[in-house]
């Protein structure tokens, strides 16, 4: 991953940012300032929108993520939240736990 322009403008418009400066140098410790999809002005630092990929304002950001680690959840487990799956998880082994077998030890 290269540092540039091309990349920068890539990154943000992967949110429909606008980028608000223009800059003579670009590298990831520079902080890029644009507008986020909502509207919100706000600035990250390179090396973060390219890390994060989240080129939005701070609440679009975390509303974002929150989305992303749902819908990853969703995708592994099924179910919105983890607690919940193991939640589940649980319940079911209950279920189908035959009577009698979780006390075996006591009478072998
Ligand atoms: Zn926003």
């Amino acid at each position: 991953m290269k540092y540039t322009k091309e990349a920068l403008e890539t990154i943000v418009a992967e949110g429909d940012g606008t980028i608000l400066d223009t800059y003579d140098r670009y590298n990831q410790r520079m902080r890029v300032r644009f507008r986020c999809s909502c509207g919100a002005e706000t600035s990250k630092r390179f090396e973060m929108l390219n890390l994060y990929r989240l080129p939005y304002c701070e609440p679009c950001s975390l509303k974002k993520a929150t989305e992303r680690s749902k819908a990853t959840i969703m995708k592994n487990y099924g179910v919105e939240n983890a607690g919940q799956a193991e939640c589940v998880k649980k319940k079911i082994k209950d279920i189908f736990r035959p009577v009698g077998i979780s006390n075996r030890h006591f009478s072998e």
